[in-house]
């Protein structure tokens, strides 16, 4: 007899509450890939990519403590059910998801399991805190981040991180059991076009990656963190957004190491503070999807969903492609195609370009991000897209227009972020780079810019498009 530790989501060895409750006892761990657990909604290609590594990863270290990844490929009810019953599996256990189907799944498999006779128990794997802890006495989120982020951290000091299993004890793979597959035989990266070149680059995947990432943050970032995090060349944030995703990190980590360094040394409270509430805004967006499952799909304010967005095929090419002609937002779509990755300031500033200089449904922006980013996060994303369109829970105000060449300026003085990302105006003055066609001839001509042909000109004029979009505002306000 063993046990099976059902893994999704949760790939890591440390404070991973499944794996420790089997150390040293016989088990099997099991990745069943299972397209329908996403809410219905197939893994973006950046996000695959991110899987196979990730996976691979946990492989190793399952190895390492002398325990073995098994993958399975389809229908993760149906699998687990046969899986237990060929290795006459005393307890199944798992870490819990928030997507309504995957709860609705996960819910039939403890049933079922059970009416087996197999102890089923699923734990706490993704978040700092459960989202029905945090809700409210109608069971919904607080409506406003600052009293979520209350209540969060009026439950007091988080539990202790789990240390990971010095041993872990593999279980043979039962004959009867459905058959295994590989990672690579998953087919998780694009190999006809391989576009995948330049993800490595920003991407340190899996459980080693991430606490090496951590640390390093730890030393060298944490102390600036809150003057420094909207700065965009170069970043200053932790990057560990995708560990976060596919949980090669528990939140509990970064959340409980912070909080040790403030107590060793009280000047990076603020900071620690800072960093805190950023991971606070990811359990918020957890708790609106635990309460909205339809967040990606439907606008949490409803008098949006008679928003007047436009048909923009063109626009919405150029959008994607960065090449809008607005540099910073143009940087950031070729830092998200080339790499799988946009920084948090630059994702706000495109975001908004998109619904609101192009009126271009979020949804759509929504889709894009979850293709292109190894992040894609079932709940970040859709959240954040909403928050920005204004038509989410806490949003900014939907007439508050970001001004794309002022937040350039702002955050990218020098403009080292646009050069970076649209090398076409590498020699640029720093004055002209956040805003081309203001520079007059002899500059261009000095930088080689011919606006219109080695860089777009603008394709919406910034006052006009903001005009237009507060006229769309105020008709649905009427309405
Ligand atoms: P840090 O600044 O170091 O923050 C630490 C951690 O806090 C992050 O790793 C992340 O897990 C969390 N976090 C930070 N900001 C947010 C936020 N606003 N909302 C939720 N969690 C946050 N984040 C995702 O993880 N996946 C997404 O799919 C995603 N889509 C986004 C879409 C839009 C339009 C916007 C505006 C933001 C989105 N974010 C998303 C949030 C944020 O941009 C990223 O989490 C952040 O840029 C990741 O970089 P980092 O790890 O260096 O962040």
């Amino acid at each position: 007899t063993c046990d099976i530790v059902w893994l999704r989501d949760d790939f890591r060895l440390d404070d991973q509450p499944a794996i420790a409750a089997v150390a040293g006892r016989p088990a099997l761990f099991v990745y069943i890939h299972d397209q329908r657990l996403q809410n219905g909604r197939p893994l973006g290609g950046a996000a695959k990519w991110r899987l196979e590594r990730s996976l691979a990863s946990l492989g190793r270290r399952l190895g390492e403590r002398g325990a073995r990844l098994d993958v399975v490929e389809g229908e993760a009810d149906r699998i687990l059910l046969a899986l237990a019953a060929a290795a006459g599996a005393e307890r199944a256990l798992w870490s819990r998801r928030y997507e309504a189907d995957a709860i609705a799944l996960d819910r039939r498999v403890k049933a079922a399991l059970r009416e087996r006779g197999v102890e089923a128990a699923s734990f706490n794997g993704r978040l700092m805190r459960e989202p029905w802890d945090l809700a409210r006495a109608d069971g919904r989120p607080a409506g406003t981040f600052s009293a979520f982020w209350r209540r969060h951290r009026g439950l007091g000091p988080l539990p202790a991180p789990l240390a990971a299993p010095t041993r872990l004890v593999a279980a043979p793979w039962p004959a009867e059991a459905p058959r295994r597959t590989t990672i690579e035989a998953l087919g998780l990266t694009p190999m006809a076009p391989d576009w995948s070149g330049d993800l490595a680059q920003g991407e340190t995947p899996g459980e080693d990656g991430a606490r090496a990432t951590l640390a390093r943050f730890l030393d060298r970032g944490l102390g600036d963190y809150a003057d420094a995090r909207d700065r965009l060349a170069p970043a200053a944030t932790s990057r560990l957004s995708a560990a976060l995703r596919f949980g090669e990190l528990s939140p509990r980590r970064p959340a409980t190491a912070v909080e040790a360094a403030t107590a060793a040394d009280p000047r990076l409270a603020a900071a620690a503070d800072k960093y805190l509430s950023e991971l606070g805004w990811r359990e918020f967006s957890y708790a609106l999807l635990y309460a909205h499952p339809d967040l990606a799909t439907r606008a949490l304010k409803a008098e949006f969903e008679a928003f007047p967005f436009r048909d923009d095929e063109p626009g919405f090419r150029a959008w994607a492609r960065g090449r809008t002609g607005y540099p910073v937002v143009d940087a950031g779509m070729r830092q998200l195609w080339r790499t799988g990755y946009m920084h948090n300031r630059v994702r706000m500033i495109a975001a908004s370009f998109l619904i609101k200089h192009l009126l271009i449904d979020w949804r759509r922006g929504e889709a894009w991000f979850w293709d292109t980013l190894c992040d894609a996060d079932p709940a970040s994303n859709p959240a954040s897209w909403q928050w920005v369109a204004g038509s989410g829970a806490d949003a900014a105000p939907y007439f508050r227009i970001f001004n794309p060449v002022l937040q350039g300026e702002r955050f990218d003085p020098d403009g080292a972020y646009v050069r970076r990302w649209v090398p076409e105006l590498q020699r640029l003055e720093a004055s002209f780079v956040h805003a081309p066609w203001r520079a007059p001839a002899e500059a261009l001509a000095r930088a080689g810019v011919i606006l219109g042909k080695t860089y777009p000109k603008p394709i919406v004029d910034h006052d006009a498009a903001r005009a237009r979009a507060l006229a769309a505002f105020a008709a649905i306000r009427r309405a």
